[in-house]
């Protein structure tokens, strides 16, 4: 193996996702007890966990991914009692948030407890805790009797996992054990929220809507726009950690390159059509990620060889989260040569959608101007 790590032959249990087996979890409990990695499913994704208040295990969790050290890592609890442990304080905002959202896809930024080893906040003072909902998650945590720090179960940069499959992909030969609960409910990673700052802010949009958030805290702040990777780059030559890591311009990304079409609807399947055409006839294999409303218009690429995969309507962005990541490893395994893709509103599960398909593009959105039906964009 390339890096540090020792190999390690990869087991993948299966457990019942609903009520999962005691003698499944404990198996799982003990080696998290004894500092070892085990690959779990969350509500969003699957989790690469360990414990969260041994440096050592957080040291395999960045050799196993090929994480650089200065990603901080989110401490994953099974029951509110377990946040003393972990932050320093628990301001009067997030114990609101806590109540209205906890367990469920939203990680809270907030001050480290001592507990914490440094590695596993990037050498921050603040560190993200979430408490998952997936049964197996909250049996295994409580099993373990400890926080686990837990990323997303992928090398990496790239697509996380929404089954054990990606995740065996991803990590097999580098962790002794995975459950496999199934396909992951969301499909998109939490929302990470900010609560260290003078204004709560949302670092990355995910599985807890902006609007949901905001009918608890109404003064919540959308993210900012992504950093470019210059600014990204420029933070790490200066050493510092990163306020966000998953807010790297190119993180979530298939290997095949994605084209992100925006703009009209009309607009923009009309040069998501003309541009799967005018490859397929150069002889490239396309794969295309669309909505149902877009199936009418897409049959002739279908009909030159296209791969097309649409989800879910326009209207159904949960759906459209619950298949995404597997849709992109799907087509990114077919050998296509490019992925063109439509872009979904950015309401509710939407905003996570576009943030991820816009960083899955790096940089390569065809921003379509309905005026003059022209296609223009970074390319
Ligand atoms: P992952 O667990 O791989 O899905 O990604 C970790 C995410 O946690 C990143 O995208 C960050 O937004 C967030 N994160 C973890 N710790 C912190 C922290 N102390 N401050 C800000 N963001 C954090
Ligand atoms: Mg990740």
């Amino acid at each position: 193996m390339a890096d540090d790590i020792k190999a390690v032959s990869t087991e993948v249990v299966p457990v019942d996702a609903r009520q999962p087996e005691a003698a499944v979890i404990e198996r799982a409990a003990a080696l998290l007890r004894a500092g070892e990695l085990v690959v779990f499913p969350t509500e969003t994704v699957y989790g690469l966990g360990g414990d969260a208040l041994r440096e050592e295990a957080a040291r395999r969790i960045f050799a196993a991914k090929g994480r650089p050290l200065t990603d901080p890592l989110i401490v994953h609890i099974a029951q509110v009692e377990e946040l003393e442990r972990v932050a320093a304080a628990v301001p009067e905002r997030a114990q609101r948030l806590a109540e209205a959202f906890w367990p469920g896809p939203l990680t809270l930024i907030l001050p480290r407890g001592e507990q914490v080893p440094r590695l596993v906040t990037a050498g921050l003072e603040t560190v993200a805790v979430r408490m998952p909902s997936h049964p197996v998650a909250r049996a295994l945590i409580r099993a373990a009797g400890r926080p686990i720090a837990a990323p997303s179960a992928n090398r990496f940069k790239h697509v996380s996992p929404t089954t054990a499959q990606h995740a065996l992909a991803d990590l097999s030969g580098r962790v002794p054990l995975i459950l496999d609960g199934g396909p992951t409910p969301v499909g998109v990673e939490s929302t990470v929220v900010d609560l260290c700052s003078s204004v709560p802010r949302i670092l990355r949009p995910g599985g807890t809507s902006l609007e949901a958030l905001r009918k608890v805290l109404p003064e919540i702040e959308p993210p900012l726009p992504p950093r470019t990777t210059a600014s990204d780059k420029r933070e790490r030559e200066e050493g510092q950690a990163q306020r966000s890591p998953g807010q790297l311009l190119v993180h979530y990304s298939p290997t095949a390159p994605l084209l992100l079409f925006e703009g009209e609807d009309e607009a923009q399947r009309a040069a998501l059509v003309a541009e799967a055409l005018r490859r397929l006839e150069r002889g490239e294999r396309v794969g295309i990620l669309a909505a149902t409303e877009d199936r009418e218009a897409l049959r002739p690429c279908e009909e030159g060889g296209a791969l097309v995969r649409a989800p879910a309507s326009l209207e159904e962005p949960e759906k459209v989260a619950a298949a995404l990541f597997a849709i992109l490893r799907a087509l990114e395994e077919a050998a296509v040569d490019v992925i063109l893709c439509r872009s979904f509103r950015p309401v509710g599960l939407g905003l996570a959608i576009q943030d991820r398909l816009r960083r899955a593009a790096g940089g390569r959105i065809i921003r379509v101007d309905p005026s003059a039906g022209a296609t223009e964009g970074v390319r």
